[in-house]
C-alpha cells in the first residue's frame, strides 16, 4: 500500500485536513499500558516524559504528496507528532489530578505548535493513561487561522486586539466568568458552541506561552486545573472534553493575537452527551441547549465547592 501522508486543502472552506494512512494500523485499547513506567518506549524514573506518536498524521520526512493540482492541492504532512505522557500513575483520571505542579510541569513542555487533549471515551481515546498530544505542523491550523484573520483585520481598524477586547467585555459582564487567577481568566464565551465551553485567557496581552516567565505559566496551571477539576466533578461521570491551546504561529510577532486554551466540555446541562450532528456538522450552527450565563454559573459554583 503507498505511504499517504499529507494536507489536504479544500478551498471551498478553506481548511486544511490532515490525512495519514499509517493511523489505518492504530490499536484500539492494546492490551498492556504503552506509557507505564517501566514499558519498552518510557522507562522509569520520569514525572512528565514525551513519546514520538507511533501512529504519527505528520512525519519529518514525508512522501511526495498524491497531487499539487488545482483543485486537488495537497501538501507533503511534515512535521512530528508527539504523546505527552503527563503522570507515571496511570489510574489518574485527569490532568486535573495531577494538582497545580503537576500541570505545571506539563505546560513547561507544550511551548511549540498545536498541544490538544482528548478526555473520555466518547471522544475516541483509546490509551487511558492521562496524556496529551502535540502536533508541529507546516500550516497554521485552520481554526487559528480564522481567528487570526479577523483580528489582524481588526488590528487594521482598531489598532486594538479584538481577543483582548472580548476578554475585557467578558469581564466588565461578569456573568460568565468561571474563575479567576492572578494572571488568567476562565470564562464562558457569549458565544459558546458547546455545552461547557470555557475559555482561558491572559488578563494581559501575552503573545506565547513560550514568553511566559514561571510565575505567569504556574497562574495558567491553577485557572486550568480549576476548570478542568470543575468539569470533572459537575456530573456523577468525568466528563468527557476536547482542548486546545491556540497559539500564533512559532516565528514572528502578533500584536494582534494572544495565545489561549479553549476547552470543550460536552455534557449538557442535563448530564447527557452532547452530539455535533446535522446542524453543527450539516450546517456550522451549533446549538445550546441552555444559555452559556447558566453554564458558567453551574461550573462557577462546582469549583467553588469541589475543587
Ligand atoms: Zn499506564
Ligand atoms: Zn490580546
Ligand atoms: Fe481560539
Amino acid at each position: 500500500m503507498r505511504r499517504v501522508v499529507e494536507l489536504r486543502w479544500d478551498p471551498i472552506l478553506g481548511e486544511w485536513v490532515a490525512v495519514s494512512n499509517i493511523r489505518e494500523e492504530r490499536p484500539w485499547r492494546p492490551s498492556g499500558c504503552p506509557f507505564c513506567p517501566g514499558s519498552p518506549e518510557t522507562g522509569s524514573g520520569w514525572s512528565v516524559v514525551v513519546l514520538e506518536n507511533r501512529f504519527p498524521m505528520l512525519v519529518p520526512e514525508p512522501p511526495e504528496p498524491t497531487s499539487r493540482r488545482w483543485p486537488f492541492i495537497a501538501v507533503p504532512g511534515r512535521g512530528r507528532c508527539l504523546v505527552i505522557v503527563e503522570t507515571p500513575e496511570h489510574s489518574l483520571d485527569d490532568l486535573s489530578d495531577l494538582g497545580v505542579d503537576g500541570v505545571l510541569r506539563v505546560l513547561e513542555r507544550v511551548r511549540s505548535a498545536l498541544w490538544f487533549r482528548n478526555k473520555g471515551e466518547e471522544v475516541g481515546v483509546s490509551l487511558t493513561h492521562p496524556h496529551s498530544q502535540l502536533y508541529a505542523m507546516p500550516v497554521i491550523p485552520s481554526k487559528v487561522l480564522r481567528e487570526m484573520r479577523s483580528c489582524y483585520r481588526y488590528w487594521l481598524e482598531k489598532r486594538r486586539c479584538l481577543l483582548c477586547e472580548v476578554r475585557d467585555a467578558e469581564l466588565r459582564e461578569g456573568t460568565r466568568i468561571v474563575y479567576r487567577s492572578t494572571d488568567f481568566v476562565a470564562y464562558v464565551p457569549f458565544w459558546a458552541r458547546w455545552p461547557f465551553e470555557v475559555h482561558i485567557h491572559p488578563l494581559k496581552h501575552v503573545q506565547s506561552v513560550r514568553g511566559m516567565d514561571r510565575g505567569t505559566l504556574e497562574s495558567l496551571a491553577e485557572c486550568l486545573t480549576k476548570v478542568l477539576c470543575g468539569l470533572k466533578n459537575l456530573f456523577e461521570k468525568p466528563m468527557p472534553y476536547v482542548m486546545a491551546l491556540h497559539e500564533p504561529p512559532l516565528r514572528g510577532e502578533y500584536p494582534w493575537y494572544h495565545t489561549h486554551i479553549e476547552v470543550y466540555g460536552m455534557y449538557r446541562v442535563s448530564g447527557r452527551l452532547k452530539y455535533a450532528a446535522g446542524a453543527e456538522l450539516g450546517g456550522g450552527v451549533f446549538t445550546y441547549d441552555s444559555t452559556p450565563e447558566r453554564a458558567a454559573e453551574m461550573l462557577r459554583r462546582c469549583i467553588e465547592s469541589r475543587c
